[in-house]
């Protein structure tokens, strides 16, 4: 358990996402070092480029690994970030490490042929038209 919390909110001409952990809260950061979505800022409840830029904000925020980051955001936009409620939502850190766990268990199941040759819309290897799991096509 980590504690910490991701907190979004619309205001007029701004979408405000702040980091609440121990009491305190800070901005989080857009990230643009590592991918330049969207330099205007956040965005939420779709699947553009606002929506890619908070999903790779988060992850790499709640786990502290850029590359992890990089290897994950469009599927936590597509499945997490497009949605949010448009209004204003909040999102423990423990549960966004906890949807980064489910997918690197789902690839290493990938990569062992665990689920048969089957294609599985949950696993980020299949739905991204990768390797085909062992005993085939996926
Ligand atoms: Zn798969």
């Amino acid at each position: 358990m980590t504690g910490r919390s991701y907190l979004g909110a619309r205001r007029p001409g701004l979408c405000e996402v702040r980091v609440r952990e121990g009491g305190g809260s800070r901005q989080l950061p857009l990230r643009l070092d590592l991918v330049r979505h969207s330099p205007t800022g956040f965005e939420w409840g779709y699947g553009g480029s606002g929506p890619a830029q908070l999903a790779l904000a988060i992850l790499a925020d709640a786990s502290g690994d850029s590359e992890l980051a990089l290897r994950f955001y469009q599927r936590f936009k597509r499945e997490v970030v497009a949605r949010l409620k448009p209004s204003g939502w909040e999102l423990p850190a423990d549960f966004v490490l906890g949807w980064l766990e489910a997918e690197r268990r789902m690839l290493a199941e990938h990569g062992a042929g665990l689920h048969g040759g089957r294609f599985d819309s949950a696993c980020p290897a299949c739905s991204e038209g990768g390797d085909p799991p062992m005993g085939g096509a996926c």
